[in-house]
């Protein structure tokens, strides 16, 4: 007798071996067993016939962090097959804060991660976990957050991190991974991160190599004045892997409009660090436009005090006007569509450059009036490419850079907004069923690969990222020919086809393509 038997499908095991045919038994959180239990009884019988059965898919980078906190059921992961997602990502979340600091940063990152409830525990790495162990529909697993060891530390400031702070910094780093997260992450073109110098970073990751952590990098842009070896920050990553011993992660790494059809170009420098020893791995997500929040746009002195010394100066009209001539100098605003402005809410899908307009200012002025109007909350996507060609090669390199055995998938999803960038509704199905199909360079079994086992053994997810006896029943059964992802640019909440059952721990956590409110998800590892 199961609790859960999925009958008939093709069992598509994450291991990259081809897929065969058998029933999957499950009771409790785990795979009881695999093969012909047709004569078996279970409480729940899922047809899975014509269907794959596959391992619960790990997203290595989602911006959730925020959003699970208000919406445990969390639909726009949980209907792609994610059954456990990385938070932490780019150093930009809540732990650990102190009950002054977190406030703080809460306020700060309210245009990336929303705005979870103000008074809960983020002091430790384990508090942090504890808000999310049980309460909320998928597992979740943690990076400690650069961001807010930095803050910790040494406060909202350009300066560098040294001495006692360091010291203390890397306690914390240490202490968080002891803790349960898998490692150190940070986002090296955002504040406070970017004021660290390449120096301080390494002294950070020995201290997470020792504690068994990996380092994932949001490497450094041009965006921010300093630059450290320049060539996009992947000379800095390899130098801090290098010098640290630790494995360093590449956060969506990819190719853009512009550098569309590179893909070895981009990887050149990082295969030569692999075969001196640097062990990398990568991840990306297949669009061809990115997204975050309009306040990390702004110029490095406006950050420094944190979101009132940040709001104080964009309303200040000398300022603002010195903040509008670097955004114009500086970015893309052309580009940018804002997603999310819950206090201007009729202005989520409208492009900067139509507000700018509609307003009569420039860019630059409507991007920190719209910060000003918001309380700092806007975020924005870059609008896909003219061109279909380009579109088109860009998808192409993605499935070139995921069919790479160091390769992975994060959605870098930002779940807020009416009109959020569409990945955070359709990466998942969108490599599996759409790019897949379309360009045939792997085959289901390897792009499942990537999507599971890689990342569980990358981060040390134990017992997951495998349909094995003993593994915990994270499951996904989809159709192979129709899954597909229906999110777009222009109408971007839109769920996926093709996916009607999701176990998270063994619980039915999507039935017939519907939530069914179950609270699954475990803080891993
Ligand atoms: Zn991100």
């Amino acid at each position: 007798m199961f609790d859960v038997l999925i009958l008939g499908g093709t069992v598509i095991d994450g291991s990259g071996a081809p897929g065969f045919r058998a029933d999957v038994g499950v009771n409790g959180d785990t795979i009881e067993a695999i093969g012909d239990l047709s004569r078996a009884g279970a409480r729940r019988v899922l047809d899975a016939t014509g269907l794959a059965v596959c391992p619960g898919f790990i997203d290595t980078h989602a911006h959730s962090d925020g959003v699970l906190l208000w919406d445990p059921q969390h639909a726009n992961g949980l209907r792609q097959g994610i059954t456990t997602e990385i938070l932490g990502q780019d150093g930009l979340s809540y732990a650990p804060l102190s009950a002054e600091n977190y406030p703080v940063y809460r306020r700060y990152l309210s245009g990336i991660l929303g705005e979870p409830p103000e008074d809960l525990d983020m002091s430790s790495v384990a508090a942090f976990r504890s808000h999310y162990d049980g309460k909320v529909s998928i597992n979740t697993a943690y990076c400690v957050a650069h961001g807010a060891v930095r803050l910790e530390a040494l406060g909202f400031h350009d300066r560098p991190l040294v001495g006692e702070p360091l010291e203390k910094a890397k306690r914390l780093v240490k202490e968080g991974i002891e803790q349960g997260a898998v490692g150190l992450a940070t986002g090296l073109s955002y504040f406070p991160h970017s004021w660290s110098g390449t120096e301080e970073i390494v002294e950070l990751c020995r201290a997470a190599n020792e504690a068994g952590g990996v380092y994932v990098t949001h490497l450094r842009s041009n965006h921010n004045e300093r630059s450290f070896g320049g060539e996009g920050g992947v000379p800095e990553a390899l130098e801090i892997g290098r010098r640290s011993g630790i494995g360093v992660h590449f956060s969506h790494y990819r190719t853009a409009p512009g550098s569309e059809g590179q893909v070895a170009e981009r990887m050149e420098l990082i295969d030569r660090a692999k075969a001196e020893g640097v062990d990398c791995t990568l991840e990306l997500y297949p669009y061809p436009s990115g997204c975050t929040f309009v306040l990390s746009m702004m110029p490095s002195h406006v950050h420094d005090g944190g979101p009132d010394a940040a709001l104080k100066r964009l309303s200040d009209p000398a300022e603002r006007r010195k903040a509008a001539a670097y955004l114009e100098e500086h970015d893309k605003l052309q580009d940018a569509v804002i997603t999310y402005s819950p206090l201007t809410p009729d202005l989520e899908g409208m492009s900067i450059p139509d507000v700018a307009a509609a307003r009569n200012v420039s860019m630059g002025e409507a991007a920190c009036d719209l910060l000003v109007e918001n309380d700092l909350k806007v975020a924005y996507r870059g609008a896909p490419p003219n061109s279909v060609a380009v579109w088109q090669q860009v998808s192409r390199d993605c499935m070139d850079f995921l069919s790479r055995p160091d390769y992975m998938v994060g959605s870098d999803a930002i779940p807020i907004g009416r009109m959020p960038h569409p990945r955070a509704y359709g990466t998942f199905p969108r490599f599996l069923g759409r790019l897949r199909r379309q360009f045939g360079v792997m085959t289901l079994e390897q792009v499942v690969q990537r999507m599971t086992d890689n990342p569980a053994r990358r981060f040390g997810l134990t017992r997951r990222g495998r349909v094995e006896t003993g593994c915990f029943a994270d499951l996904v059964v989809f159709d192979p020919e129709r899954i597909i992802d229906n999110a777009t640019y222009d109408d971007p909440t839109q769920p996926p086809s093709g996916i009607p059952h999701v176990l998270v721990n063994g619980r039915v956590a999507v039935d017939n393509e519907r939530c069914t409110g179950v609270l699954a998800g475990r803080a891993v590892p």
